[in-house]
């Protein structure tokens, strides 16, 4: 018997042929695959957290603060809605985040129901965490109303309820009514997974208002977006305090290190400047949405940086092909597995420019072939 064989016999039974999580990470001119800001940080930030990290190193002999109690001040400041350090909760990306969650209530025996498509971390992570999951059902243009939510809670009485607002892969905005209804017929958790919140269109409320209403409501957040921090690794949530004492239980000491908390502060610091390219990025995200319209695609409304559109060609279930067709054009987006849908990322008007000269030429192929 080979490794790889023995390996596969011993592992968990429901990881056993399964693949890690991952999109390419391909040497392409433009890279729209996996939502990060397409913007770089601003210099005035760099300077400051380099001086910022200097000024620890020194100390990394000693382990991190273990509840990251400033950076979780500087956190609930950010987020407003009257939060304080207690009610907010820091890790190494809102993966982290969520893991935890699930591992405090979740796990062996329990159940996490989610509503696909959604964000595929969601089922890996209940997997991970020996939790059963499972995948809710959405209509048809992947919109969600209160009652189906609701009728779904009722069906399978979940531990956990995971929902993503702004959702990916759609981008769409859930109603809060639907969150209101969901936190009043769900048994436990529900989480509302914010992680493009702050590119949501005008009048978009967060689930951070309903926060104090509902002790059972936990919002988890990222610095990987809107903050440009992908590489930085932090994740947050914002919950009743007894939530956050319970997520103590499952976390490691020291999880976060030194560096990630100091490089968080100092982004936190200059907010304001950082999120200047939140407007610019919304910019092009509704300009790809009319434009693929006006090529007369199918898109879906987003409230996220990246846009859900259908692949040229009436009818069109291969979104396989049109992807190699746009990555033959220096243009990498992403196949969420949907049969006839692709998503790009919004990055910065060059990076539009390119994706949209790259699926225009794509669309007139196919509908030139179809005529022809
Ligand atoms: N939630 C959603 C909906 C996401 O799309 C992502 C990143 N792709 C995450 C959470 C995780 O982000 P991170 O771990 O970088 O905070």
């Amino acid at each position: 018997m080979s490794a790889a064989e023995l390996v596969q016999r011993l592992l968990r039974e429901p990881l056993r042929g399964s693949h890690p999580y991952g999109a390419p990470q391909l040497a392409v001119p433009v890279r729209l695959n996996t939502n990060e800001n397409s913007y770089p940080l601003p210099e005035p930030l760099i300077e400051a957290m380099a001086e910022q990290l200097v000024g620890v190193l020194a100390e990394l002999n000693r382990y991190p603060d273990r509840d990251a109690l400033a950076l979780r001040a500087d956190l609930a400041g950010y987020l407003g809605h009257g939060l304080t350090p207690a009610g907010v909760w820091a890790a190494n990306g809102s993966n982290e985040v969520q893991q935890q969650l699930l591992q405090a209530f979740a796990g062996p025996g329990r159940r996490a129901l989610g509503f696909v498509p959604a964000y595929s971390m969601h089922p890996l992570l209940a997997v991970g965490t020996g939790t059963e999951w499972v995948p809710g059902s959405r209509a048809e243009d992947f919109g969600l109303t209160a009652a189906a939510a609701v009728a779904q809670v009722r069906t399978h009485q979940p531990d956990v309820v995971l929902l993503c607002s702004p959702n990916n892969p759609t981008g769409t905005a859930l109603p809060l009514d639907v969150i209101r209804a969901v936190l009043a017929a769900a048994p436990g958790l529900v989480v509302v997974d914010e992680a493009y919140a702050e590119f949501a269109r005008p009048g978009t409320p967060s689930a951070l208002t309903l926060l104090p209403r509902y002790p059972q409501l936990v919002v988890t957040r990222t610095m990987s977006k809107a903050f440009a921090l992908a590489g930085a690794r932090l994740g947050y949530l914002a919950a009743d305090p007894a939530v956050v004492d319970a997520v103590q239980l499952v976390r490691l000491p020291y999880h976060l290190a030194t560096p990630t908390q100091v490089i968080a502060r100092a982004a936190l610091a200059q907010a304001k400047r950082l999120l200047d390219t939140v407007g610019v990025i919304k910019q092009q995200r509704d300009r790809i949405v009319v434009e693929l319209r006006e090529l007369g695609l199918t898109v879906a409304d987003s409230d996220a940086n990246f846009v859900l559109f259908q692949v040229p060609g009436q009818g069109s279930r291969d979104q396989v092909g049109c992807w190699q067709a746009l990555l033959d054009r220096g243009v990498l987006v992403r196949d969420v597995g949907l049969a006839g849908w692709l998503r790009v990322t919004a990055g910065t008007p060059t990076e539009t420019d390119a994706f949209l000269t790259a699926i225009r030429a794509v669309t007139a192929q196919v509908t030139g072939l179809a005529r022809g």
